[in-house]
């Protein structure tokens, strides 16, 4: 039973608290901030870190042991993101990517041959996902946007056709988890589409720098980097697809029922999009924090005036408001509860107080 968020009781368990001490000094040694903004300029994916991240345990915290996870749930997920993404929240997108997008829609919808081939590389750090969902057209309404066809051939297989955009990670990834309409139904465009895993053609060659840009993900699929304002060191991508062939085995869940699957792997991603936005907060708190006892004005620390205590105490307020949402979202999806208002209350809310906590922090933080 999830340990905390019952009525009477906020606390972490020991196990928990260990956890993310052992994940801060894993941060600060493996990914100092000089390091980050690094990276960031140069557009470069560290590997290394994702693979070390799985060497420590950290990508399996939220599945069984018989894969090689530790046997925790979402709160895990949640947690680790959330202090992943105070100073790289780059990499709590990756961790969003990888762990919700891939490995937790295999986890629950995934064949046991899916799950064996799938969960153990991606826990050890060797594997990633990307997800290709939005398209060109328009991703807030996605049903009335989504042309991306998967055709049934004689044979069982299907050959796909479409585009894709805002496809993020796929230079480092392994997987592309896909999603096109195999089947029409009149007048329910909720039913019909289907989930396929597409795997790259140089599986365990990962993107660096730039090196296979140039190269198809796999036969029938070519990708395109798209220029954002931030998270440089995880680029996102326009991906086309144009005659693929995928075989009936690739199809990940239930034929046409794949608007469905991705709910609950969206109530997931929205769970994680919130935990990476609480941390992301935090880390602009602690800069400001840190900032403030710094630099000295009229004689004294800034932090001594009560203009700027007022912007620190409204932006820990906001956090810790932003943090208690995403943690009772978690906890539904941990007890199984249905959680798509509390989810998206959470990603809506801590998105907007990231967005304000940054510009509070922003002449100090960066
Ligand atoms: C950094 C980044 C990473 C992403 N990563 C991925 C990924 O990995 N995989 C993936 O599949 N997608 C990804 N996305 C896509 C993301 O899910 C979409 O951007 C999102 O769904 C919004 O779609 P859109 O950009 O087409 O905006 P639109 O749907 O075109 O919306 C534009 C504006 O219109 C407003 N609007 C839309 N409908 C209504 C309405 N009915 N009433 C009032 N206002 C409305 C919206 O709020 C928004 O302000 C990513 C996006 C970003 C920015």
């Amino acid at each position: 039973m999830a340990d905390f968020m019952i009525p009477t009781q906020f606390g972490l368990s020991d196990e928990r608290k260990m956890m993310l001490e052992t994940l801060k000094k894993f941060k600060e040694k493996e990914c100092p901030k000089d390091k980050i903004g690094e990276w960031d300029e140069h557009d470069h994916f560290p590997n290394e870190v994702w693979k070390k991240l799985g060497q420590e345990g950290f990508l399996g915290a939220c599945f069984p042991e018989e894969y090689g996870g530790t046997g925790g749930n979402i709160i895990d997920e949640t947690l680790i993101t959330e202090e992943i993404s105070n100073s790289f929240s780059a990499m709590g997108l990756c961790y969003l990517t990888g762990v919700c997008f891939g490995g937790m829609s295999i986890l629950k919808y995934g064949t046991e041959a899916q799950k064996k081939k799938y969960l153990p590389p991606l826990i050890a750090g060797d594997w990633n996902f990307a997800l290709s969902l939005t398209e060109p057209g328009g991703g807030t309404d996605i049903l009335g946007a989504l042309k991306s066809r998967a055709v049934e051939q004689p044979d069982g297989s299907f050959i796909a056709n479409g585009a894709k955009i805002f496809t993020t990670g796929l230079h480092t990834a392994n997987t592309d988890v896909f999603i096109a309409r195999t089947d029409d139904i009149p007048n329910k465009p909720a039913r019909g589409l289907s989930i396929f895993l597409i795997d790259r053609d140089n599986i365990g060659k990962q993107e660096t720098d730039g090196e296979l840009m140039n190269q198809p993900f796999c036969k029938g699929v070519t990708y395109n980097k798209i220029k954002k304002l931030g998270s440089h060191i995880l680029a996102s991508f326009e991906v086309a697809f144009e005659d693929l062939k995928l075989a009936k085995d690739q199809m990940l869940g239930e034929r046409g029922a794949g608007w469905y699957s991705l709910l609950a792997t969206l109530n997931n991603e929205r769970i994680v999009c919130a935990a990476i936005a609480v941390g992301l907060a935090q880390g602009c708190l602690e800069e400001a924090n840190q900032y403030a006892k710094e630099r000295e004005a009229f004689g004294k620390p800034i932090g001594q005036y009560q203009a700027i205590q007022h912007q620190l105490a409204d932006m820990a307020t906001e956090i810790e408001l932003g943090r208690l949402i995403t943690y009772k979202a978690a906890w539904m999806q941990s007890m199984g509860m249905e959680c798509g208002v509390e989810a998206t209350m959470a990603k809506m809310y801590t998105s907007d107080m990231a967005f304000r906590c940054r510009h509070s922090a922003a002449p100090t933080a960066l």
